[in-house]
């Protein structure tokens, strides 16, 4: 008898799950479940492109035909309430019982609430999906200065977008420096450079004390008292994996649903990706290992057991008229030695070594200049025997694309 495979959640996880199931079991039932309106999107889009037509086509993760070519039956707009793992069942908000034989939880994460006075006040937002993105471009249609709070890519990502939409934009981090995560001292300086040139009110190494107003938001308040007026509020300052689902069962949780390496919960049968998932005591909250997460938990549950091994962290970052990426571990901590080359304060590369293994690097070079890097940080290309004390970056990328070209 064919099996019956049920996914939780409408995001990137879901998807690859989902076909990577039909790709091992041709003859199984697929049902994704999705508590949103739309077939699964590009989460991304909604602070890179705010202002695009977040209803078009080309902001899902594949149209319609790709669901209905490999029999995947998406049921969107039903919330899952509860997950029975002894009888194998999971009951939708309008107490329909689903059946499974494997089970896979996908429901991602919710945005960190801004713990402070005036977080409730109309006008506050914080964009996880498509609803809160358009309900905050309504709002903001007939009003001008939005405070964005959060420097990091999604942060600076969402003012972009407001600044290019014509509005007012203040940015509010709590860090010395801009995407600290992703970026080092240099690039940090130059973003902020970037930012404020294009006339937004920076405001960093602080925090808000509240948000003021009546109903609707009139204004932030920082810590150190000065008050910046405003129309509307947008924060991005973490997230919260959305592990509710799984209470009142024996699936183990900590700060996500925790998996082993194959992504299976602590429960027979049932297995976690993508925000939601805690694999190697890390939540990790970004787009390209919840997608690799999915693929993995989808072959493991119909397929060869197959063991997760995490993909290179990759931020690529287009805006402000700054087009850089940042590969890999770039933390100036846990490196060994770095080589930066920069003819001018636009063009900058930075590696960073350990081990003799390029781990990381920043570059301003573009992104389709990433390619070279990526692969000898993937592939762990040996530096061995090259003078890198006095080794310019194109010399060493020279020596690194012939090596690449043996592996
Ligand atoms: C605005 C924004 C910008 C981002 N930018 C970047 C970036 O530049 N780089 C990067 O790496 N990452 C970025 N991210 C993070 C990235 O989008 C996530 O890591 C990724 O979407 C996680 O995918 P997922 O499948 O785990 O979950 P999600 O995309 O969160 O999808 C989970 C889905 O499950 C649904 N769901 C939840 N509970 C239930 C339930 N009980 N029943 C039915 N459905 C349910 C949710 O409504 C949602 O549709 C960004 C996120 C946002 C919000």
């Amino acid at each position: 008898m064919s099996k019956q495979y049920v996914i939780i959640g409408g995001g990137v996880s879901a998807v690859h799950a989902a076909k990577a199931i039909r790709d091992q079991d041709q003859a199984a039932t697929i049902l994704l479940f999705t508590e949103e309106y739309s077939l699964p999107y590009n989460r991304i889009k909604l602070s890179k492109d705010l202002y695009s037509d977040l209803g078009s086509e080309k902001v899902l993760i594949k149209k319609q035909k790709f669901y209905h070519d490999n029999q995947i039956n998406v049921r969107t707009n039903i919330k899952i309430e509860k997950i029975d793992t002894d009888h194998q069942t999971i009951v939708t908000a309008s107490k329909e019982q689903v059946t499974y034989d494997k089970l896979l939880i996908c429901t991602g994460a919710t945005n960190r609430k801004l713990p402070v006075e005036g977080v409730n006040l109309s006008g506050v937002y914080s964009i996880r999906n498509m609803q809160e993105a358009n309900d905050c471009k309504a709002y903001l249609q007939d009003k001008k200065h939005v405070v964005v709070i959060g420097g990091g890519v999604q942060g600076l990502e969402t003012a972009c977008s407001f600044y290019k939409a014509d509005k007012m934009v203040s940015m509010i981090e709590l860090d010395s420096h801009l995407m600290s995560r992703q970026l080092d001292e240099k690039t940090s300086l130059l973003m902020k450079k970037k930012v404020e040139d294009a006339g937004i009110h920076l405001y960093l190494n602080i925090g808000i004390n509240s948000i003021l107003g009546n109903e609707q938001v009139e204004a932030v308040q920082l810590q150190d008292g000065r008050i910046i007026p405003c129309d509307a509020v947008v924060y991005s300052i973490g997230i919260i994996p959305n592990t509710e689902i799984v209470e009142g069962t024996k699936i183990n949780t900590n700060r996500g649903i925790i998996v082993n390496d194959y992504l299976e919960t602590s429960e027979k049968h049932v297995f976690a990706a993508g925000d939601v998932s805690e694999w190697n005591g890390k939540v990790e909250g970004l787009w390209g290992r919840a997608m690799d997460q999915g693929k993995i938990a989808g072959i493991n549950m119909a397929g060869t057991p197959t063991p997760y091994e995490p993909t290179i962290p990759v931020t690529i970052f287009n805006a402000f008229d700054l087009s850089l990426f940042s590969i890999g571990m770039v933390n100036e901590n846990q490196y060994d030695k770095s080589i930066a080359c920069e003819s001018s304060n636009e063009c900058y590369t930075r590696v960073f070594i350990k081990n003799n293994k390029m781990v990381g690097v920043i570059s301003l070079e573009g992104v389709a200049a990433s390619t070279p890097y990526l692969s000898a940080i993937k592939q762990g290309v040996s530096l061995e025997g090259i003078n890198l004390e006095q080794c310019s970056i194109s010399d060493l990328m020279k020596e690194v694309k012939d090596r690449l070209k043996n592996c």
